[in-house]
């Protein structure tokens, strides 16, 4: 009991277009600098010290992001039927970030989307 925990967050940014539904009223086409924050946990280091290379996790984001930068969200087939909110967003790469994860010691403890410095979404995958 009472053994710690280490955390890593890495951020990237992205931009993109995209519309969102509420109530029922499809809001104007707008854009986002997107901001994307993953924080990855372990229990344990590795034999270098780290939860896990920096350079990983970036690269990685840039991949999964790559799908999404400089584009107009709702047209990408993923988003065809569903509107792509902040919180989708956030629960694609927390998904995508799994099977990455698969070889390695570490857990996502959270995906955080920020469509602005005031408003983001999060998901948290369960353990
Ligand atoms: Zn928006």
């Amino acid at each position: 009991m009472g053994k710690g925990m280490y955390e890593v967050t890495v951020r990237k940014t992205f931009s993109a277009a995209h519309t969102v539904t509420i109530d029922g009223t499809r809001e104007p086409l707008h854009g986002h600098n997107f901001a994307v924050e993953i924080t990855l946990s372990s229990r344990e280091l590795d034999d270098e010290g780290l939860v896990i290379d920096f350079r990983k996790i970036k690269r990685w984001l840039e991949e999964i992001l790559r799908e999404f930068d400089h584009t107009y969200l709702n047209e990408l087939a993923r988003f065809k039927n569903i509107t792509p909110t902040a919180e989708r967003l956030a629960r694609c790469i927390h998904d995508h970030m799994e099977t990455r994860m698969k070889s390695t010691q570490c857990t996502i403890e959270r995906v955080t989307v920020w469509e602005s410095e005031s408003s983001r979404a999060t998901y948290s995958g369960t353990a």
